[in-house]
């Protein structure tokens, strides 16, 4: 069986002759074990826990990073007839935006942004006659916009934008709000620089480039998930997971 223990965060490791014989968390608890996983971010994880210069602020702020999610959780009174399950608000110049949007200070004026439904498919998502909406827009990460501060000035452009689009009042109908910056999903889940799934698919970082999944020093230390091979987001997650297994079994002395 598996056990987990929530609120760990690892935070130092202890290593002798080429192997990990321990991580420590965050109170100073020191966790032994033959073989250590990290799914922490495989970059970012070489470069802040094991020090590794390859991996350091200045190298790891130079690679490629996927778009940094600020994100809104809606729960709204009543049903908005004008959105559909999944839906896309862009304006009229997609590629100006995409090229400049990553790299500002500031956050977007006119945001563009995607807007997720469930509760049109799924009526046990929300309250009858209520909605949950998801919204979510890319916004620039830590290393071009450090202080999110102004999230909710961002998040009410947004809910406005939406409600004029749509023809609904959301403001005066919501039942819970949620708001995330980058920051905040840096906090949650240790996202370097608050980027959502990791580094980018560039043909540099991908494939033999990218950071692999058994540690170059330690040979009893392996990665999985979105930095490491074979890349981001779930599907390949999934098969990030099953690489790993594969290749511990293949290091096993075990018959
Ligand atoms: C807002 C958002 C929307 C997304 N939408 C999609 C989508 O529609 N489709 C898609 O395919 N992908 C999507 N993704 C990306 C997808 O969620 C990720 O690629 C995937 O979850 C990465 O899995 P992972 O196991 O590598 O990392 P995670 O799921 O982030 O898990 C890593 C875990 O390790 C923990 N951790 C980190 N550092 C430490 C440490 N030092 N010590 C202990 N624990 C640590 C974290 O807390 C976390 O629990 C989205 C991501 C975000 C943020």
């Amino acid at each position: 069986g598996v056990k987990f223990y929530f609120n760990t965060e690892v935070v130092s490791i202890g290593s002798n002759n080429g192997k990990l014989y321990e991580v420590i968390d965050q109170n100073g608890k020191k966790w032994a074990a033959d073989i250590f996983i990290s799914n922490a971010d495989a970059a970012s994880f070489r470069g802040q826990i094991l020090g590794r210069k390859k991996f350091s602020e200045e190298k790891l702020d130079k690679m490629h990073w996927t778009l940094a999610p600020f994100t809104i959780y809606l729960g709204v009174k009543g049903k908005v007839k004008n959105l559909e399950h999944h839906n896309y608000f862009l304006g009229n110049n997609f590629k100006g935006y995409a090229d400049t949007i990553f790299t500002s200070s500031i956050a977007p004026q006119k945001p563009y942004y995607y807007v997720n439904v469930l509760s049109k498919s799924d009526n046990t998502c929300a309250p009858e006659g209520c909605e949950n909406i998801f919204i979510l827009c890319p916004v620039p990460d830590l290393r071009y916009k450090k202080d999110w501060s102004d999230k909710e000035d961002l998040a009410k452009t947004i809910i406005d934008d939406l409600s004029k689009r749509t023809d609904f009042d959301l403001s005066s109908n919501t039942i819970v709000k949620k708001v995330l910056a980058p920051d905040d999903w840096a906090n949650m889940l240790n996202l370097y620089k608050g980027s959502g799934l990791g580094l980018a698919h560039d043909i540099d970082q991908v494939g033999a480039f990218r950071p692999k999944n058994k540690d170059e020093h330690f040979s009893n230390l392996y990665y999985v998930g979105a930095s490491t091979t074979p890349g981001t987001g779930l599907p390949m997650v999934v098969i990030s997971s099953r690489l790993v297994t594969e290749r511990i079994i293949n290091d096993s002395t075990l018959p």
